[in-house]
């Protein structure tokens, strides 16, 4: 098909790229990179070095390492065209200025191109430019400060975790640029970025030319999910989270995709198209998962003024005129010309006409953004009914989703009306109010409320007869299945459902034993290309069965101490059902051979997101605390609410995991123990978890009880609303815990200055200061008589309290007992990986 063949010769006969001969993923003073060298990142994904065009040609770039076609992401020399014979022997050096300085002749010759920073002090130490994982290219000073970043200057490609933004102040934003030719990386035609005059919209230029303009913005910051399927139907879709954040200073738009995804980019094309594009390692090739502009009818314009293009219409969409419009050429209408678009089939009279309803509408171009205060809908229609030349008018309320700024959204239209749409049920959408000759009693803004009213109440009588029915069928399904089921285990609608054996798990829960052929199938054999994640007991798989996306954990067959963690797993959790635990869904174990099919949770732990400067960013503060407030009523519902007391002792950030809309579900169950009815606390000569997330009483005496989860619930929620982590792995343990600064900024009443900058700009400081008291609370040393319990906790986060006790100041108890710096050698040189660690016989 000519698309996929046209990427293929795009990427396939450009550039040609020097050969890969990593070294490092970063650059020193004194140590230049130089043709046939490159940088690769950590993680090997990027690959920085030099590339040459068939027109002989030289850049300094960044790639994807390791694909076979290889795909330059981002160019530095874009715009000085050096020939290979003048740009001989070049070389990228990092000065004592910290400036990155491109230059020929071995770094003695001509600058090509440089970071033109400003330089730093001389004598201080030199800083280091290091390529991330992400892609990005940056150079920080010796104190970690970002002095400049390849996202700040992106090209053609739109990476994960980079920005695309307006700055408010000063009017100037970030443009994606496409390359002139399939062969040529300088500056081409055709642009992507944000419109400056409203700060409202992104488009696609031709030169100053729009060729494309997506719907206006709606929210005050949206977040949104938009699934992909690959073209390889076996692939898993991808889903791309895009964010707009808005901020005092600037407007931006950047995403993320779900875990494990192909490699995918956004690229604005030497022909003008801005793709979304994945690399299928099947078919070796970029495939488009979606294009811009998607159809004709959608090209920015074209359906002329007063036209609009009716993306519901089926079969393909087409250019319809506006209500009370007809086509200025009916011949050419008709002929598929749209250019010459509407006009208005009665002229109006003047201020007395009134206002027809055009809901789900993308507005059209060329408004006045009238920002701040027309806060009702009647105010804007009376902002657009002011002089009279107003001919329609979109009100947004912003309500909900503000941050902080203006709550309401008004635009007017007072000349013609381009690049209208209409887009049906999908966010984003506006109902255009537009003036209409005799129209004045009906069509107002307060007709359509009542119409509202109506279609409101006839819609809540329509939900709450579907609930019932709903109700109705699940209670007589449920009969049904308790007759049908007896004795028998079911994998949900799964053709895989056999009777548990004796001497396996016990019956009383419903769970499948899945036969090792299947989960086989489902994961492709194993194979390295399912592989999503490794943990300290075996690899991670990710599968299909039974056409559900399945996570399957294999317990190294060479783990002996995995043996009792999976038949705990398969005990407890299969009897558990909460919405903030994971489920287990079926299990394989016999021989050496030990399997837990758990459901897919598609973006990750917690701890993956939280901590990784690309993704940390779509954890805004909102969604951090929907995430706390999740994992409290989980381990809530474990500690209390469940039919049995169970106590986890491994809570972490990484055994967080990430569903849609980054809503938490805790899991790994491998350490758990059950409580009996009376039982407050246990005794355990193995001591298992996470250092920094362990009780004092646990990690130095093995007492475990609901209170040591509470203590490691504290930790986890300073984590999430610090961005730091708090908890010791592979690295060597610091001297000093890392709840004590906490406390003493909270004592000093600066918790504001504790949260994670990137939470700034949306936080509630209200809300942080709360979850900051309630963590300083649970990481209080006496468990007894002042950690609180999960319910309290529970309570405070959802309904916020201004009687909380204050807390103690939290030991530091590292370095505390010499049996602890014993048990951290253990740790170090534990056979376990990293964090899940076992120590025997203290
Ligand atoms: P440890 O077991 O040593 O504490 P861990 O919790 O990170 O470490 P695992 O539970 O084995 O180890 O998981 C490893 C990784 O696999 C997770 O970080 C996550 O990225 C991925 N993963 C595990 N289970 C799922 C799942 N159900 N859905 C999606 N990804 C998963």
């Amino acid at each position: 098909w000519r698309t996929g063949q046209w990427i293929w010769q795009l990427s396939s006969v450009t550039p040609r790229f020097l050969p890969l001969c990593a070294s490092d993923d970063r650059l020193v003073p004194g140590k230049p990179l130089r043709a046939g060298t490159t940088i690769v990142s950590d993680g090997g994904d990027f690959a920085l070095g030099f590339f040459t065009t068939s027109n002989s040609t030289s850049y300094l770039g960044i790639w994807y390492n390791g694909i076979s076609e290889l795909t330059a992401v981002w160019v530095a020399n874009r715009e000085t065209l050096v020939n290979n014979n003048t740009f001989s022997r070049p070389t990228l050096s990092l000065t004592n200025t910290s400036n990155l300085v491109l230059s020929n002749g071995n770094g003695t010759g001509r600058v090509i191109w440089t970071t033109n920073n400003i330089a730093t002090a001389p004598g201080s130490s030199p800083s280091t430019a290091v390529l991330l994982n992400t892609g990005n290219l940056v150079l920080r000073s010796p104190n970690g400060t970002m002095l400049w970043q390849s996202f700040d200057h992106p090209t053609d490609t739109f990476l994960p975790g980079m920005k695309i933004g307006l700055r408010y102040k000063t009017r100037t934003g970030d443009r994606l640029v496409s390359w002139k030719g399939p062969n040529d990386p300088s500056p081409g035609r055709f642009s992507y970025g944000g419109d400056p005059a409203t700060f409202l919209q992104i488009f696609i230029w031709d030169g100053a030319r729009p060729v494309y303009r997506n719907i206006p913005w709606t929210g005050f910051r949206v977040k949104s999910e938009h699934k992909y399927q690959q073209a390889d139907p076996n692939a898993s879709a991808i889903i791309a989270y895009m964010a707009v954040v808005n901020t005092d200073e600037e407007i931006y738009v950047t995403y993320s995709l779900s875990h494990g995804a192909a490699r995918t980019r956004y690229v604005l094309t030497y022909s003008g198209e801005y793709r979304l594009e994945s690399w299928s390692s099947r078919l070796l090739k970029w495939t488009v998962l979606a294009k811009w502009p998607p159809t004709d009818c959608t090209r920015y314009g074209y359906c002329g003024s007063y036209g609009y293009c009716d993306a519901t219409a089926a079969p393909v969409p087409t250019c319809k005129c506006l209500d009370g419009f007809e086509p200025t050429s009916r011949e050419e209408w008709d002929g598929g010309r749209f250019s010459k678009g509407c006009r208005r089939t009665v002229p109006l009279r003047g201020c007395g006409d009134g206002f027809i309803t055009m809901p789900l509408m993308k507005s059209p171009d060329r408004f006045t953004f009238i920002s701040g205060n027309e806060s009702t809908l009647e105010e804007c229609a009376a902002e657009c009914g002011r002089n009279c030349s107003g001919v329609a008018y979109a009100f947004a309320n912003l309500g909900s989703a503000r941050s902080g700024g203006d709550m309401t959204r008004c635009l007017v239209w007072a000349g013609e009306l381009v690049d209208g749409g209409k887009i049906g049920e999908v966010p984003g959408g506006n109902t255009l109010y537009l003036r209409l000759a005799g129209l004045e009693a009906l069509h107002g803004p307060g007709h359509e409320r009542s119409n509202a009213a109506v279609i409101a109440l006839g819609t809540s009588v329509v939900i709450l007869l579907t609930c019932i029915f709903v109700v109705w069928l699940k209670f007589k399904g449920k009969k049904t299945k308790l007759r049908k089921d007896n004795n028998k285990i079911t994998f949900d609608d799964m053709s895989t459902s056999y009777e548990l054996e004796d001497g396996n798990p016990p019956h009383d829960h419903e769970l499948a034993f899945v036969r090792l052929e299947e989960i086989a199938q489902a994961t492709d054999n194993f194979s390295e290309t399912c592989l999503i994640g490794q943990g300290g007991f075996g690899k991670v798989y990710k599968g299909f069965l039974g056409g559900k996306e399945i996570a399957v954990k294999r317990l190294s067959m060479d783990s002996q101490q995995g043996t009792e963690e999976f038949r705990n797993e398969v005990i407890l959790i299969a009897r558990l059902q909460h919405r903030n635990l994971i489920r287990l869904l079926g299990y394989y174990g016999e021989g050496a051979e030990k399997l837990l099919i758990h459901e897919y949770l598609p973006n990750g732990s917690l701890d993956a997101n939280l901590f990784d400067d690309s993704r940390k960013m779509l954890l805004d503060w909102e969604t951090r605390f929907s995430i706390i407030k999740g994992v409290a009523r989980g381990l809530l519902y474990l500690h209390q609410d469940s039919r049995m007391t169970i106590i986890h002792r491994d809570l972490k950030a990484a055994n967080v995991l990430l569903y849609a809309e980054m809503k938490p579900k805790i899991a790994d169950f491998g350490m758990a123990r059950i409580f009996c009815d009376n039982q407050q606390n246990a005794n355990t000569q193995h001591v298992v978890g996470t250092f920094g997330y362990m009780a004092p009483e646990y990690a130095m005496e093995g007492i475990f009880s609901a209170k040591s989860d509470v203590y490691s619930f504290g930790v986890l929620l300073l984590e999430v609303v610090t961005g730091i982590r708090r908890s010791f792995n592979s690295q060597p343990m610091v001297k000093e815990h890392a709840v004590p600064p906490s406390w003493n900024m909270w004592k000093e009443g600066k918790t504001e200055a504790l949260s994670d900058s990137s939470i700034m700009d949306t936080c509630s400081p209200d809300e942080v200061s709360l979850c900051i008291h309630v963590a300083l609370l649970c990481v209080q040393e006496n468990p007894d008589d002042d950690r609180p319990l999960m319910s309290s906790v529970v309570f405070v986060l959802e309904n916020g309290s201004t009687t909380l006790s204050n807390p103690n100041q939290p030991t530091n108890f590292v370095g505390r007992n010499i049996e602890m710096e014993r048990i951290r050698d253990d740790i170090q040189h534990s056979m376990n990986s990293f964090t899940l660690t076992e120590i025997q016989g203290r």
